[in-house]
């Protein structure tokens, strides 16, 4: 496994480091010797590269060399936050006892490991987003955010995995060795663990000790959720390896079942934007964007998940919906709740850092301050009006925790503003502990002594320039010029000569010196055994912070939704087990808030069991695309409980939803590859159901036109007859209007646009009825194309259009014409390209680019 020089034997220190390298593969070692992290061999060289750090080497005994590259301890997070954003594992390995003291070789252990699913540093993390930690084996899903101790448990079908799986987010997934996983995000991590970790048994027995139970069963966990369990086991197993402190917040699991929520693939999530947009740094162009008015990290990582898993059961959609209606309907009663959620900081995290005893004196000041907000914001709920007509409302106050014992100590305890690190002190209230009142006394009787010591010696030694100060060498001192060497008195004892002065100390001054410093050192460790009980107290009341945590998340959503619902003029939809989709007035959340207000035309929308394919045409530009993605937004957002951008709205939940879009319109992939097109719609065929929605924008574009043609027709046929769910189809191809002839529940709509004289006006505005061309040359006159151009191509789509062969017709030529030699005598191979093209299956775009391409090599010739 590791390298070793021929004929060398190891020195001890490299001997303890390989053994200790031994326990940790496929994971970087930052070796702690002195003031450094050190890597060697292997990690050194993979630590170079990713760190741009010079790659040395140490001696090994004899002429032996190993590589070697460090990083000094003091700028050690910075290194690691770039390792483990790049997806590697770093293990750290700490000198566990004090080097003076050591017999022999400095005794070392790996204290903690960090991987991209396990940062526990504030700082790396991003606020409104959960990192979880996902287990994946034998079909069943665990998930663990270590920094708020939440546990995740779903079983999956394999056609639901990917779904599934993408909704966690993960940066790093556990799975069996071995095992095949579903691709995943770009740059994520994948950690094999041995497959018998994943043993359901196993895991019953860790989760029964881990809570104290005698059973799941009160888990509500069943005998199906073994691959779940399983996956749980192996998880917990890992994720206590890489913290050997434990996980005292973890929190009971939460199951998440089959048919609780609507399954969105990876494409769907990508092109209806909803948490990141098509084109990367976008600004504002997500729907999360629009949405996100919390004001809470927790509301805000609560809005984030609820987005990527929406409802399917109508009974709890509406009950959500209740709860916005309340908070919609009484905007005083909404202000004061989101002034007392304003102050409320990150509790769930502050408390998880404070029970796995990390929090800094700040941190738990922020979450005593937190805790003291708790009374205004369950006043605000409770004065809710119209309150008791939402159930969960009526839940939540009655359930909120306000957490005042918890609150009231720490407000004992700390000081108003506690320092940023322990280290600097002063994090206890005076009055708080009588032992460090007195400790503190002590020393600053002794400090009072020293700063008026300078007085006194002026006064005894008649030296009116000397001096008392500190240094860390030699303590405190008193300083006296060269020049009044003579009057120095006999009790001073020379410690020091600089250039211009000497430095003396004096027994008693040493007495004093002994007690200040003495009494520091005791003051910062009682100070720390302090802190840390405090920790050890909000870890010990960390289920009950969790769950008020949870409550105030809740609401935060509520409230963020409402006030959205209010500022853009959205209603609550009415949500029912119908089959009919049914958007009045319907809007792009995120699109018309690009637009001056009234600026986006508004569209009605009906999917029903008469009419549940609409194939929607028009041409490029007009807004089939927008109005595509509105209708998958204002369902999304319906079933995560929101109101929707529209006048008024009736939306029979769906069990599935697929957006997918045409190669060439596809940004995320940049490249058209059309065969991935056409996997992810074979995947919609077999994975849709009849009550699911299919978003097909322009599918078969990434072809020839005829074969695109053929592919949609036959596409749109399948989801008619066999699969029968509802479907909008946007395409450019007009020949796909006489499917509608064929196809029974499928109706004509397309995006009008109206000609005035040989220029388009895009109107948005949806109508019954297939487009009935395809403006292909009204688009290149918009994008340039030059006037003879243009005057040209008319001419002859007209003669294409009368079914007349076009090079033998000398019409009226161009001015120039000639002068290119374009249409006098033996035919122009550009002429003969040209009567070749079928106009009918010709799409704009590429109409467009056909001219583009003609034009240049007119040029160049
Ligand atoms: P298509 O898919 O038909 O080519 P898009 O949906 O991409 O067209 O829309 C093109 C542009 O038209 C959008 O960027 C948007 O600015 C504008 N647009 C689309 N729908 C509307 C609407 N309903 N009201 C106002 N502008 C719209
Ligand atoms: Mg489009």
């Amino acid at each position: 496994m590791t390298e070793r020089v021929v004929g060398g034997t190891d020195t001890p220190l490299m001997q303890q480091y390989r053994e200790i390298k031994a326990r940790y593969p496929n994971t970087i070692l930052f070796f702690r010797m002195g003031d450094f992290y050190e890597m060697f061999e292997d990690d050194a060289r993979l630590g170079a590269r990713e760190l741009g750090l010079t790659l040395t080497s140490r001696n090994n005994g004899g002429a032996t060399e190993v590589p070697l590259a460090g990083v000094p301890v003091k700028a050690a997070t910075e290194y690691l936050r770039r390792l483990v954003a790049k997806g590697h594992r770093v293990a750290i390995c700490e000198q566990v006892e004090d080097p003076k003291l050591a017999k022999g070789l400095v005794r070392r252990e790996v204290v903690e490991t960090i991987t991209p699913g396990s940062v526990l540093t504030d700082e790396w993390l991003v606020q409104s987003r959960n990192n979880y930690l996902v287990a994946f084996g034998n079909g069943g899903i665990a998930a663990l955010d270590v920094t708020t101790g939440e546990l995740v448990l779903e079983v999956v079908t394999p056609e639901e995995l990917e779904a599934s799986l993408a909704r966690y987010e993960a940066l790093e997934l556990v799975v069996p060795t071995g095992a095949t996983h579903p691709p995943l995000a770009r740059g994520a991590t994948v950690t094999e663990r041995e497959a018998w970790e994943f043993d359901p048994e196993l895991a019953r027995e860790d989760l029964t000790r881990t809570f104290g139970l005698a059973s799941l069963d009160g888990l509500g966990i069943a005998a199906e959720d073994g691959p779940a369990l399983g996956a749980a086991g192996a998880l917990l197993r890992y994720a206590r390896e890489l913290k050997p402190g434990g996980l005292p917040h973890l929190a009971r699991p939460i199951l998440v079942r089959r048919g609780d929520v609507l399954p969105l693939d990876e494409m769907t999530r990508r092109n209806l934007e909803l948490v990141e947009p098509l084109r990367a740094g976008a600004q504002g162009a997500t729907l999360l964007e629009v949405l996100d008015r919390t004001l809470t990290p927790m509301g805000g990582r609560l809005l984030r998940r609820w987005m990527l898993a929406p409802l399917v059961d109508p009974t709890a959609i509406n009950a959500r919906l209740d709860a916005v209606e309340v908070l919609v309907r009484d905007g005083r009663g909404r202000e004061r709740l989101r002034e007392a959620l304003d102050g409320v900081r990150d509790l769930e995290r502050l408390a998880g850092r404070a029970a796995l005893g990390r929090a800094t004196p700040r941190e738990l000041g922020a979450l005593r301050d937190s805790i003291l907000r708790l009374p205004d914001a369950a006043g605000a709920l409770g004065g809710l009006e119209g309150r008791e007509r939402a159930a969960l409302l009526e839940a939540t106050a009655e359930r909120c925790d306000l957490l005042t014992d918890l609150g009231d100590e720490l407000a004992r305890a700390l000081v108003d503003r506690p320092p940023a690190q322990l280290a600097d002190g002063d994090a206890i209230r005076p009055g708080f502990d009588r032992q460090l009142d007195e400790l503190k006394d002590a020393r600053d009787g002794g400090k009072q002594y020293i700063a008026s010591l300078q007085a006194t010696e002026r006064q005894r030694t008649g030296i009116a320039s000397l001096k008392v100060g500190f240094n860390r060498v030699f303590g405190y001192y008193i300083e006296v010029t060269h020049a009044h060497r003579e009057r120095i008195p006999a009790d001073y004892e020379r410690r020091q000569t600089l250039t211009g002065a000497e430095r003396y100390v004096t027994p008693q001054l040493k007495e004093y010196e002994a007690k200040v410093l003495g009494a520091e050192e005791r003051i910062a460790s009682h100070e720390a055994e302090l802190v840390d009980a405090l920790r050890r107290r909000v870890a010990g009341a960390i289920g009950r912070v969790q769950a008020t945590a949870a409550l105030l998340a809740q609401l935060d959503v509520w409230a963020s939704l409402a006030e959205v619902a209010e500022r853009e003029r959205y209603v609550r939809p009415e949500v029912s087990a119908d089959v009919t989709l049914q958007l009045e007035g319907s809007r792009h959340p995120v699109v018309e808030r690009m637009m001056p207000r009234e600026g986006f035309i508004p569209n009605d929308v009906l999917l029903d069991a008469a009419g549940r394919i609409i194939l929607l045409t028009g041409p490029n530009m007009a807004g089939k695309s927008t109005l595509l993605r509105q209708v998958g937004l204002c369902v999304l957002l319906a079933q995560m409980g929101a109101y929707v951008p529209c006048r008024r709205a009736a939306v029979g939940v769906v069990d599935r939803l697929f957006t997918r879009v045409g190669a060439s319109d596809n940004l995320v992939r940049g490249q058209s590859t059309f065969m991935v097109e056409m996997s992810e719609t074979s995947a919609i065929l077999h994975g849709a159901t009849a009550r699911s929605l299919v978003l097909l924008d322009e599918i078969g574009r990434g072809t020839s036109t005829y074969d695109g043609v053929a592919i949609a027709w036959a596409v749109t046929e399948c989801l008619h007859n066999t699969v029968g769910c509802k479907t909008i189809f946007a395409t450019h191809y007009h020949e796909l209007t006489q499917l509608t002839e064929e196809l029974a529940h499928a109706r004509n709509f397309n995006v009008a646009v109206r000609e005035v004289g040989d220029e388009i006006v895009f109107l948005h505005r949806l109508e019954p009825g297939g487009a009935d061309r395809s403006y292909g040359i009204h688009v290149g006159r918009l994008a340039g194309l030059p006037a003879p151009v243009v005057a040209r191509a008319w001419e002859v789509l007209k003669l294409l259009e009368a079914g007349h062969h076009v090079a033998q017709q000398s019409a009226p030529r161009p001015p120039d014409a000639a002068q290119l030699g374009l249409f006098a005598g033996a035919p122009h191979p550009l002429l003969t390209e040209l009567d070749r093209l079928d106009l009918d299956t010709l799409s704009p775009i590429d109409a467009l680019n056909r001219l583009a391409a003609w034009k240049k090599r007119l040029e160049d010739t």
